[in-house]
């Protein structure tokens, strides 16, 4: 049995923001989180002592996720990170994470950064890509280049992943995975 591959992003669909810092979405908890890239910004624009990153996690995604018929990978500029720090708060194990060659790169065809590596990554499998900065012309792109089904979805980071998302994410699998 291959499961489809499931590329997570964590700023916007897991871990949601929005303008003002009062407005946490309901079902969330707020945690502060030491990032060694957060901190390593902070003192690089003159801030001595930062305090730790606030990141809002829902902790029924963990659980959710993992009851999903897909191999989880992180797809996020948190790395390896996401298993540091992210992963316990949320109640799951190490996952793989994608080590992307570069990052925030301009693409010559103006797609995300992140598209042409997923699908590098991706190696042929069906995958689902859940993140808040996907365009319309990335899931073009995909479909012309990725010989697999794949799927692309597009969380609000206002909110992060909704139970509809699960719902739509269980679907697919079901008649993608093998
Ligand atoms: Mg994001």
């Amino acid at each position: 049995m291959t499961r489809p591959l499931l590329m997570l992003d964590v700023d916007g669909p897991l871990a949601p923001y929005v303008g003002s810092p009062y407005r946490r979405p309901e079902g969330y908890l707020t945690h502060r989180v030491p990032v060694r890239s957060w901190r390593e910004r902070q003192h690089a624009a003159g801030i001595r002592n930062p305090r730790p990153l606030r990141v809002w996690l829902h902790p029924d995604h963990g659980p959710a996720l993992l009851a999903l018929r897909y191999e989880l990978v992180w797809a996020t500029t948190w790395k390896d990170e996401a298993n540091e720090h992210l992963a316990p708060l949320l109640g799951l194990p190490e996952l793989p994470y994608v080590d992307w060659p570069s990052m925030h790169h301009d693409d010559p065809d103006g797609l995300h950064w992140k598209t042409r590596h997923l699908v590098a990554h991706a190696a042929g499998r069906p995958f689902a890509w859940v993140d808040d900065e996907i365009e319309p012309r990335d899931t073009a792109w995909i479909a012309a280049h990725h010989p697999a089904p794949a799927l692309t979805l597009t969380v609000d980071h206002r909110c992060g992943l909704r139970p509809a998302d699960f719902a739509l994410l269980a679907d697919w699998a079901e008649v993608n995975g093998s």
